[in-house]
């Protein structure tokens, strides 16, 4: 039998149907909304974006227009604080000594709210690994602070929590690895979404390291115009613009300032020697101990007692520093300061597998009311300076007003001998040369004639060459002043044997003529090709001219001493060592120069009277003699010393006894006696 379906009571199947309706409607309207946070967080997403990117632009736009780190660092921070809606936003430049040190730029909406804060952040150093900033500098990678109050290693937590600050986060500034500066923020609220912070901050960090790099690159240009690049000290440049400074900032009574001129001794021979890259070496170890000394004195340890003097250490040439102190209490420290500088050099510096030393010539100048200009004091401590490197030795000079004026004296004596020279105001005297033992009866027989160089002057008459000489040779006119001579002497002396040809004389009894040589003149590299051409042009015979050095020349370059001696023998001039016993009297140069005769000092002969001069006299003979040198004793000037001399076997004697320097006439109608023209 077929059963029949039993329908549904209808009120069971419409509560289904709305059941179901109802859980589609639910699904629809879940699905609904759910397309519709997709769609808003999209949106919002974009919004973000586009808000984000708009703060990107104007943080590059504030990168570019900044000339350093300064200028952009409070806008970058201020739009960063104003972006995330953050409490308050700060930086670090990371230091030299590997601290981050704060830059005392912030922002802050509410600075009044934030002054704990603040005021524990600004001025403040962190070391590596030190609380926020110096986590980020150990680590170079950013780190939160999730909760300001939990945090043990937040130092600033008390500060903080005045603030009611509950979040924190700081960020490096890299260029390349190198960390060069930290960002930090705080919030009252939670950071959430770290990702998008990250990507934020991290895009202004990159901006901001340009401006770094761009500071840097400023910097260095900067750095390369004032510096010695060898040295890496100031150049002159910056030097000078300092020591005007100082010399601006001079209080009424003008004192305080000291120019110190420092000149290595010695450092040519250095170069000449070992080769430049060892010159650069001491140049380079030089500059290092200098810094040291004057960061030692100027920087830490004085400063309690002393106020705090500055110095500013300079490379102003090849072995050439300036150092100007400035702010001096006392000018006592600059002497002081000089000697630990020759004291620093006093170990010797390794240069080729070599140990090598380097002396120091010091000049100081302190500035008082009688400068006009810190150039005067600076040229007043270079000459202090010359004037402790002519000393031979070194040491250090300090500016006097006697030296000013002897350097003015010189100076105006340079610009007479100037004048001297242009106007021929100089002229010869002849002293005549004898032979102790020849002569009959015992008299001395003439042999020949210094010539002796006088001025002439309008003024003051005749000068005598002491007085003038060392001026010629310091100002570089002793050049020319010899050559006059050396010209001048053989001229007279043709005209002299001329005549005495003309009378008979027979060549071999002709006088000859002996020529003083200044060291300057002699080292010239065209002297001898000079020498030959005055011999052929007066035509003097070149075996009747004598040169006389005395042993300056072989100190200064005993090599060229010896080519010129050689060269000048070898067409036969003759050389003699002028002055010997009153210098270094080495016997090297005695043995290994080339000379003919060698001229003892006249101090000696003065001295006869005392055994040991007589002694040292003698002495010097037998060497002479050992060596093959003909003796002239100078500066005879009674007869007893003539015939002490000549019984210790000197051959030839010159001196106010025998014939007083003369001028031409006189000097020459000696070898007459009975008187020129009469003789004709
Ligand atoms: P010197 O070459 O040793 O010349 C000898 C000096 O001794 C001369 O002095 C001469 O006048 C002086 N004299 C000679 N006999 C006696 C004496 O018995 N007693 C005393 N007390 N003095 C005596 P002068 O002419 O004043 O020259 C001094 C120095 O100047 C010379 O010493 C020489 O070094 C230098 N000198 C002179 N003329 C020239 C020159 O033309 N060129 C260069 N470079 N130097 C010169
Ligand atoms: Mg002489
Ligand atoms: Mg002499």
């Amino acid at each position: 039998m077929k059963q029949e379906a039993i329908p549904l009571p209808l009120e069971l199947d419409h509560a289904g149907t709305v059941d179901r309706l109802e859980r589609l409607v639910q699904r629809e309207r879940e699905g609904r909304l759910q397309a519709e946070a997709i769609a808003e967080r999209g949106l919002r997403e974009l919004y973000d974006s586009q808000v984000r990117l708009a703060l990107l632009q104007r943080i590059t736009d504030c990168a570019n227009r900044s000339n350093d780190f300064s200028d952009a660092i409070d806008e970058v921070l201020k739009e960063i604080c104003e972006h995330m809606s953050w409490a308050f936003g700060t930086a670090y430049r990371v230091d030299g000594g590997g601290k981050v040190v704060s830059c005392d730029s912030w922002y802050s909406a509410e600075p009044a709210r934030l002054f704990p804060l603040v005021e524990a952040t600004r001025e403040r150093t962190f070391a590596s690994g030190e609380g926020l900033p110096g986590r980020v500098l150990r680590d170079a990678h950013p780190h939160w602070i999730d909760e300001a109050e939990l945090a043990t290693d937040f130092c600033r937590r008390v500060e903080a929590a005045l603030c009611g600050i509950r979040s924190a986060c700081g960020f490096p500034v890299l260029i390349g690895d190198e960390i060069v500066c930290v960002l930090e923020f705080f919030a009252r609220t939670a950071m959430i979404d770290k990702d998008a912070i990250l990507l934020t901050v991290t895009q202004a960090a990159t901006q901001l390291a340009r401006v770094i790099e761009r500071e840097r690159a400023r910097e260095a240009l900067v750095h390369d115009a004032l510096h010695d690049a060898m040295t890496g000290l100031p150049n002159r440049t910056l030097l000078d613009e300092r020591a005007r400074a100082a010399f601006d900032r001079l209080a009424d009574n003008r004192e305080g300032l000291a120019v110190l001129v420092i000149d290595l001794d010695g450092f040519k021979a250095i170069n000449d020697t070992y080769g430049h890259h060892a010159g650069d070496i001491v140049l380079i170890e030089t500059a290092r101990r200098f810094e040291n000394v004057i960061a030692a004195r100027c920087g830490g340890r004085r400063r309690g007692d002393q106020a705090s003097w500055r110095a500013t250490l300079a490379r102003v040439g090849g072995d050439e520093f300036v150092v100007v102190l400035d702010a001096l209490p006392d000018p006592a420290i600059a002497r002081e300061l000089s000697g630990a500088l020759i004291e620093a050099l006093k170990a010797p510096i390794a240069v080729a597998d070599e140990y090598v030393n380097v002396g120091l010539s010091v000049g100081i100048a302190h500035s008082s009311t009688g400068y006009a200009t810190v150039d005067q004091l600076r040229q007043d401590a270079d000459l202090a300076m010359y004037e402790a490197k002519s000393g031979g030795h070194g040491g250090v000079v300090t500016f006097s007003e006697a030296l000013g004026a002897e350097r003015r004296s010189r100076m105006a004596m340079e610009n007479e001998l100037r004048d001297a020279i242009r106007e021929r105001q100089f002229t010869l005297f002849y002293q005549p040369i004898f032979a102790l033992a020849e002569g009959p009866g015992g008299s001395e027989k003439l042999r020949g004639f210094e010539a002796l160089i006088r001025w002439n002057h309008p003024e003051r008459g005749l000068v005598e060459p002491g007085r003038f000489i060392p001026a010629a040779e310091a100002g570089g006119l002793i050049v020319f002043i010899g050559d006059w001579v050396l010209r001048e002497a053989c001229n007279a002396m043709a005209r002299l044997h001329a005549d005495l040809t003309a009378r008979g004389h027979k060549p071999e009894d002709l006088p000859y003529i002996s020529i003083n040589i200044a060291p300057q003149q002699f080292l010239q590299p065209s002297f001898s090709a000079h020498v030959q051409r005055v011999l052929l042009e007066t035509g003097v015979p070149p075996e009747r001219v004598r040169l006389e050095v005395t042993e300056g020349v072989a100190i200064i370059d005993p090599d060229q001493t010896r080519q010129v001696l050689e060269q000048v023998r070898s067409w036969g001039v003759q050389t003699s060592l002028d002055d010997f016993g009153t210098g270094y009297s080495s016997l090297s140069y005695l043995q290994n120069l080339p000379f003919d005769t060698l001229k003892i000092d006249r101090s000696f002969i003065a001295s006869m009277h005392d055994p040991k001069s007589r002694k040292i006299i003698r002495a010097i003979l037998d060497l002479a003699s050992n060596l093959n040198l003909s003796v002239v004793a100078e500066g005879i000037e009674t007869g007893e010393q003539g015939a002490s001399l000549r019984e210790m076997g000197c051959e030839f004697g010159q001196g106010f006894h025998l014939g007083r320097p003369l001028d031409e006439a006189s000097a020459f109608a000696l070898i007459w006696p009975e008187g020129k023209d009469t003789d004709a």
